[in-house]
């Protein structure tokens, strides 16, 4: 019997090892791995990946996909969103369902979502968010692990917007413990930030150059203090999103020592960029929350990357155009933050943290896909090994490229990154078994994304690694 798809002689990089084989792709699904010493087994199709990493499709953790916060919303759809991803070798985005005004509910905002998810080009879940509590939260939140919602996202800053305040974080986590699920917490010290940030405003110091003095690094590490406090209290798993200093994720690190299910985040352009990017003649390109830090920090936050420390790398991708970046550039207070970044994701940080040699592949693997598939509880998805959803990435490792914004897919026309000169650009990219990306181009799948289910906590918490295959349930259980 022949194979759908077999990619041959390739240099296949798991989370836990390399090997040279030929990955066996076979309705949608990995069938085998053969090592390469054997003939390449029959196939209706056969790409050579002689020279090439054969690594499992991306997982990026944190996309906001189509999101209004106060008079913004981010720039791009499921479609491109998808788009870009697949683009930029991952397979899998996951998004966040935020009430985007007073009087939206978590379940209204999550359902929102999954019906514009419709569009999705890869795979794709969801996370839900508490901006306000009221005695309907908790079945609310009932309701959608039911549907395999099984994370809620919950921010300590930006006040009148989507801030949680203190009752609603600890209310939400001693439910999210009750429930097997996740939080993900963007932790800024609200009070500090509000204060540092009118101090500021009060000396004319408000513009887009300021930005990194304003929003101080301890304001970061006080708030992941108290929200650990906070998760240890009620027991609940919390994951930080975006940590951008070496002190917040030693404090993961500590907390994670100490028994808890804390797991750390950090995103390219934290270890790629610096505060100077303040000081070019570009700042708007790098308006975002927390900002880039000073290079001292930046090289303990890559140190702790490189060591192990970070869980994760994603995107925090958010679209906004330069025009929208741009005006109001003399306030801070009034601009859109947050840089598009899905697409480039895997060459930034590809280029961080694997070596010439080819050394640092594996721990690349995993923040990329293996870690962030299994902490977001998403079977299938994050190995290169049989039973896995047939989601690949091909790099040519030794190919270097520099970033242009303009020849990127996601919905906007800029790049934080543009000019770097990056290694780690996927040369081909399979999503659910369907070859979307080789030498020839883009071949669009259509809506062929599917929405994900999300396993309790405990339970992906006592998966390997490598995460869990996929199973015929979880297949069935797929929304679409
Ligand atoms: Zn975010």
């Amino acid at each position: 019997m022949s194979a759908d798809l077999v990619l041959a002689h390739g240099l296949v990089a798991n989370a836990d090892g390399r090997r040279v084989a030929h990955v066996v792709v076979d309705g949608g699904r990995i069938a085998d791995v053969v090592d390469a010493g054997q003939p390449v087994p029959e196939a209706a199709r056969v790409i050579d990946a002689t020279g090439l990493v054969v690594m499992p499709g991306g997982v990026d953790g944190h996309c906001h996909i189509a999101q209004t916060t106060g008079p913004y919303t981010t720039l791009d759809d499921y479609a491109t969103t998808t788009t870009a991803a697949l683009h930029g070798g991952t397979t899998t985005v996951l998004d966040f369902g935020i009430p985007a005004h007073a009087g939206e509910t978590p379940l209204a905002a999550a359902l929102g979502k999954l019906d514009l998810a419709a569009a999705a080009r890869c795979d794709v879940a969801l996370h839900a968010s508490v901006v306000e509590w009221d005695e309907t939260v908790p079945g609310q939140l009932e309701e959608l692990a039911a549907r395999g919602i099984r994370s809620v996202k919950l921010y300590t800053t930006n006040r009148g917007t989507t801030m949680a305040d203190g009752d609603t974080v600890l209310r939400t986590l001693r439910e999210m413990a009750r429930l097997d699920g996740l939080a993900y917490v963007h932790a800024e010290h609200d009070e500090i930030i509000v204060d540092c940030t009118q101090r500021h405003a009060d000396a004319g110091e408000i513009g887009i150059a300021e930005l990194p003095r304003t929003r101080p690094e301890l304001a970061e590490e006080a708030s992941v203090r108290e929200v650990l406090a906070l998760a240890e209290y009620t027991g609940a798993g919390v994951y930080f999103v975006h940590q951008s200093t070496p002190g917040a994720v030693d404090l993961v690190t500590a907390a994670r020592l100490g028994g808890q299910a804390a797991f750390s985040e950090t995103c390219p352009h934290y270890v790629a960029l610096d505060s100077s990017v303040y000081a070019g003649p570009l700042p708007e390109f790098y308006a975002c929350c927390p900002p880039m830090r000073d290079p001292e920090t930046v090289a303990g936050l890559r140190e702790r990357l490189l060591g192990g420390a970070v869980d994760t790398v994603a995107s925090d991708h958010s679209c906004y155009s330069l025009d929208q970046k741009r005006e109001h550039t003399d306030d801070i207070r009034q601009m859109p933050h947050g840089l598009p970044g899905v697409e480039t994701r895997l060459p930034v940080t590809f280029t961080q943290m694997v070596g010439e040699g080819l050394d640092g592949l594996e721990d690349f693997v995993s923040v990329f896909a293996a870690a962030p598939a299994r902490l977001n509880g998403l079977r299938g998805k994050g190995a290169v090994a049989p039973g896995y959803d047939a989601d690949l990435v091909l790099v040519d490792p030794a190919a270097v490229r520099a970033v242009d914004g303009a020849a990127l897919h996601m919905g906007t026309d800029f790049s934080p990154f543009e000019g770097l000169r990056l290694r780690g650009w996927p040369t081909a990219v399979v999503a659910g078994g369907r070859v979307v990306l080789d030498r020839d181009g883009f071949h669009d799948p259509g809506p062929a994304g599917r929405v994900l289910e999300q396993a309790p906590l405990s339970e992906a918490l006592s998966w390997g690694p490598l995460g869990a295959p996929a199973t015929e349930s979880h297949a069935a259980r797929s929304t679409r």
